[in-house]
């Protein structure tokens, strides 16, 4: 079996911890290269790890806060003008999407976001455990604890024979490690250690169930400022910005 490379883009939670990056995450394999989330800074990631923005078939969106996806205006922007692309993309996330991408290029870029796009922009909205398939990957969304009426979303995706687990943004849920069986990788948010909300997960709480996790490999991302700051009391592998690893 071919490997499936995961490159993680931005690994900070929405205050740029540390100067990192905002959430996104590029998966390759099976034929196909997609994004986990496009936060605001993920363009910036791509040409800093020197990754060819027009290989992106498709993006997936876990939640429509900025930091997963106001980065979708600039690669609007790269192909429009220095990539220019013909091929379709396809953007996938909670329902209301559509809509809300178009809101945002519109309030970036009016002029632009007024005219018709030399590439077909394709949405699919994706209600929570409606699994739904994009050529070769396969996707589970389902509803995480984070966001009180708009609808935040944990991905369970397959693709070339290996499965992967993104929490997304997320409160503590049993789902997580309901999901998490039988993953090869499960990249999952860490925002905080000493602050524990209901909205977010935080450190201790992951280590206290670690074991629970039915996955091969387990990453924390999203880091915010407590974390990296007592970094050397965790445990548990964290992501690096442009940490590239095959699963
Ligand atoms: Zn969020
Ligand atoms: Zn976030």
């Amino acid at each position: 079996m071919q490997p499936v490379r995961v490159s993680f883009l931005g690994t900070g939670d929405a205050f740029s911890a540390a100067g990192r990056h905002h959430a996104s995450y590029l998966v390759a394999g099976g034929g196909s290269t997609f994004l986990l989330d496009c936060g605001a800074t993920t363009l910036a990631s791509l040409k800093r790890g020197g990754i060819d923005a027009t290989a992106i078939d498709l993006i997936l969106i876990s939640h429509l806060h900025g930091d997963h996806f106001c980065g979708l205006p600039f690669l609007f922007l790269e192909y429009l003008f220095e990539r220019p692309r013909q091929r379709p993309l396809r953007i996938a996330g909670p329902p209301g999407t559509e809509e809300r991408v178009h809101a945002l290029f519109r309030a970036a870029y009016k002029e632009l976001a007024a005219k018709p796009l030399p590439f077909a922009l394709e949405f699919t909205e994706m209600p929570p455990d409606q699994p739904v398939t994009f050529g070769p990957v396969h996707v589970e969304p389902f509803r995480v604890p984070h966001q009180e009426r708009e609808i935040s979303l944990g991905l369970r995706v397959g693709v070339a024979g290996r499965t992967l687990l993104y929490s997304g943004d997320t409160g503590w849920t049993d789902e997580l490690i309901v999901r998490s069986a039988d993953t090869d990788l499960f990249i999952c948010e860490c925002c905080f250690f000493d602050t524990r909300v209901p909205f977010h997960l935080d450190y201790p709480r992951i280590a206290d169930q670690r074991t629970r996790f039915g996955t091969k490999r387990l990453i924390l991302t999203h880091l915010g400022r407590e974390v990296l700051a007592r970094r050397h009391e965790v445990d548990i592998e964290l992501a690096a910005e442009g940490l590239t690893i095959e699963v």
